[in-house]
């Protein structure tokens, strides 16, 4: 396989820095888009996956999966976009495309194994696939999306992974106008969240243990904000609501929360990956008919019907603009849950 080499910046070890690496990417095949990265989202599984969190990660590893960029280069038989256009990637670069789910646009749910756009088994390399953090990458055309040409491409980036994993079980559970909607913990899912929801006429309430993002919930379009913490002001949305997106990524009690759930209502988990603790109590669950569920980002339809209607009602993340070279310095303090609301990596400071 012909492949050439492209400027990255990955780690080589739970414990080590990101930096200035060297990897191989394909030379484009039949169906192939190369593109030239514009802006890179920065997503709590970066970080997650640098720091071997899940126990998966390969060495070394390149993240980004919310990639917006320039066609540079497009294979034979390509169809979707040509040389110079604008296309985006998100979390995934391939999967069967024969499995049921696949045939029924799950692909994040192949049944033979999606590949992920970074820690996955590049099928045609051998190795692990390297994300966004980097220069250029080559995908299959099916996993290319178009952008809206109406939005601003640095803030676009984030739709690729925090508005696709969201939108997902928003549409799912068949959000829509008149909607309870709550959304835990205020980040990079967190806010986009909000303003899908809001874009899908629901009544949006954020749940928060930082109290001054309240002011931001607020501005971002959620209709109320309960401090998590204060039990009291827990109590006061006892029995409301008939969908809560968690996008809290470490272990934490879910109970309080479910008993904010209406009869039928579902707590939907798309942030922490692993046992929970304190043990689920299931008494408000058969009490209620309540779920608690998970989800995982989103088909390639689904991603396309979600940059779709950003481009509709003028949806794009609330961003902070970063040199890679300050890649080490955001996840510090995406650890401290100081992120307003989204890091993208402006990807021309790879060229300085
Ligand atoms: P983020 O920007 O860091 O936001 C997470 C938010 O959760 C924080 O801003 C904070 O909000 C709250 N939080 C953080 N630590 C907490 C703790 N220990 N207890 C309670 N609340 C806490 O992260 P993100 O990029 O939105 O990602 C969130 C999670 O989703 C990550 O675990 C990521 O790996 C996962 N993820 C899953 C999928 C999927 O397909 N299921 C896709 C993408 C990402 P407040 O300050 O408001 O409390
Ligand atoms: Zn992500």
């Amino acid at each position: 396989m012909n492949t050439f080499e492209v400027k990255a910046y990955g780690t080589q070890a739970a414990d080590a820095p990101i930096k200035l690496m060297n990897i191989d990417r394909r030379e484009v095949l039949e169906k192939d888009i190369e593109i030239e990265i514009l802006y890179c989202g920065v997503c709590h599984s970066d970080l997650h996956t640098a720091k071997n969190d899940w126990g998966f990660t390969a060495y070394p590893a390149v993240p980004g999966h919310e990639i917006v960029g320039r066609v540079t280069k497009v294979g034979s038989a390509v169809s979707k976009v040509k040389v110079g256009d604008i296309a985006a990637v998100g979390c995934l670069v391939d999967s069967c495309r024969e499995c049921d789910n696949c045939k029924h646009n799950l692909e994040q749910f192949c049944s033979n194994g999606m590949v992920g756009t970074y820690n996955g088994k590049d099928k045609h390399l051998g190795h692990q696939t390297y994300g966004g953090y980097s220069e250029k990458v080559v995908v299959d055309e099916h996993f290319v999306l178009k952008v809206p040409a109406n939005l601003n491409l640095a803030a676009v980036a984030p739709l690729l992974c925090a508005g696709i994993t969201t939108w997902s079980p928003l549409r799912h559970w068949g959000v829509s106008k008149g909607s309870k909607v709550a959304v835990i913990g205020l980040g990079g899912l967190g806010h986009m969240a909000i303003k899908l929801a809001k874009g899908l006429g629901a009544d949006v309430t954020l749940f928060s243990r930082t109290p001054d993002k309240t002011k931001d919930a607020l501005e971002l379009g959620a209709d109320a904000v309960v401090i998590s913490t204060d039990d009291e002001h827990m109590a006061s949305v006892k029995g409301k609501f008939d969908l809560i997106i968690d996008t809290v990524p470490y272990v934490h009690d879910v109970n309080p929360y479910i008993t904010t759930l209406g009869v039928n209502g579902t707590l939907v988990l798309v942030g922490y990956l692993g046992g929970l603790e304190p043990i689920l109590n299931t008494v408000p669950l058969i009490l209620g008919r309540k779920s608690v569920a998970g989800s995982l980002i989103g088909g390639i339809a689904e991603t396309q019907e979600m940059l779709d209607f950003c481009g509709e009602h003028n949806i794009v993340s609330e961003i902070e603009l970063i040199n890679i070279q300050d890649i080490n310095e955001a996840y510090e303090r995406m650890l401290k849950s100081d992120v307003r609301y989204r890091f993208v990596i402006d990807m021309a400071s790879l060229k300085k």
